[in-house]
């Protein structure tokens, strides 16, 4: 099967090689040109796994370099490049192709249908982590689960390309009809975890250590079910509370440090738009009050646009 990866970061890139190594015709597709040259010199891309460094020979190309008529594209970049990325690649898209998103944040499933109707969009998440090390390179990190569904709600021809390109693909995946609960669900795990850590400049299993931690971050997912449940979607605060203790236990966890905080490390823009940013704009919508995450959005929003000002000694 043809297949296109628009946004190939570190899950495009694995999620690339494993479509690959399962036999099909992949292509990675990335505005960052120093990846994709990296890529062109070494012969691919370079992933790192306990298992040893393994060079997969995948093309990668800029947006305007990119051909074809994928049957399949997998949208992969931060949820506030979604709709540039899938605009990159219009000229992919034929009446047959289906676009899979295992973005997190809300808004996605939205951007892509402005390009490709929704009854051809299957939608998910995954747990799986992957860490870009570099131009052309990628450290697989362990296991974990991926679930989607047709963003429509039926299991179709659609759901069915996306399920022969996973057949013999070393990622296991799953069709699951509760992804939209799935999806809010992880967008309260990390308007928890993610924005805490980013502000508190600290691994998620350091955050416990303040007593008032799980009131607050009861606070930020009871606001996202009342907004959740306003658009019908069901979220588990209770499930996701079990989720951020599983995570910040450190004998779980240890030393991780979420990408929101990498982000603004490494001064690119967080998905904070996409997360408790547009929590507060459904419940504007709902009339939903929203008090905590707004504090959120807005001190994360801060912190982005502070940042080149930040100190960490005091000056003399
Ligand atoms: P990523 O940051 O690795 O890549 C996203 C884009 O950022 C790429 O298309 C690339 O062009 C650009 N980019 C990255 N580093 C750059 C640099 N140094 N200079 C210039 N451009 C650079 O994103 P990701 O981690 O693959 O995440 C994609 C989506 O998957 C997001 O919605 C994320 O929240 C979600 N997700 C990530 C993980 C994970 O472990 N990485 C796990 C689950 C879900």
């Amino acid at each position: 099967m043809e297949i296109a990866i628009v946004g190939a970061g570190a899950m495009g890139c694995r999620f690339g090689a494993a479509l690959q190594g399962a036999g099909h015709d992949v292509q990675l597709v990335d505005p960052w040109a120093a990846h994709v040259a990296a890529m062109a010199e070494q012969g691919g891309l370079l992933v790192e796994s306990e298992s040893g460094t393994e060079l997969v020979p995948l093309t990668a190309n800029l947006p305007a370099a990119s051909t074809g008529s994928p049957e399949l594209i997998l949208i992969f970049g931060k949820a506030m490049q979604t709709s540039s990325l899938i605009r990159s690649a219009q000229h992919l898209v034929s009446d047959q192709t289906v676009v899979l998103t295992l973005q997190n944040g809300l808004g996605n499933i939205e951007a892509i249908s402005q390009v490709v109707p929704v009854e051809r969009i299957v939608a998910g998440v995954t747990t799986l982590g992957t860490e870009l090390l570099g131009p052309g390179k990628i450290r697989s990190l362990g296991d974990g689960d991926t679930h989607f569904m047709q963003a429509d709600g039926h299991h179709g021809t659609t759901m069915q390309i996306v399920l022969d390109a996973f057949a013999k693909a070393e990622i296991s995946v799953d069709v699951s009809a509760d992804v939209q609960a799935m999806i809010w669900s992880k967008v309260a795990f990390n308007s928890v975890l993610n924005t805490l850590c980013t502000l508190m400049f600290c691994s998620v299993s350091a955050l416990p250590a303040y007593p008032g931690f799980w009131e607050l971050a009861g606070r930020i997912i009871d606001e996202i079910s009342a907004v959740g449940a306003a658009e019908n979607v069901s979220v588990d605060g209770e499930k996701v509370r079990k989720t951020i203790e599983g995570a910040t236990n450190p004998e779980m966890s240890g030393n991780h440090f979420p990408s929101m905080l990498q982000d603004l490390i490494n001064s690119r823009a967080t998905e904070i738009e996409h997360l408790n940013g547009e929590i507060v704009r459904r419940g504007r919508k709902h009339n939903i009050p929203t008090p905590t995450n707004d504090v959120i959005w807005h001190l994360i929003g801060m912190a982005e646009a502070t940042r080149s000002q930040r100190i960490s000694a005091l000056p003399h």
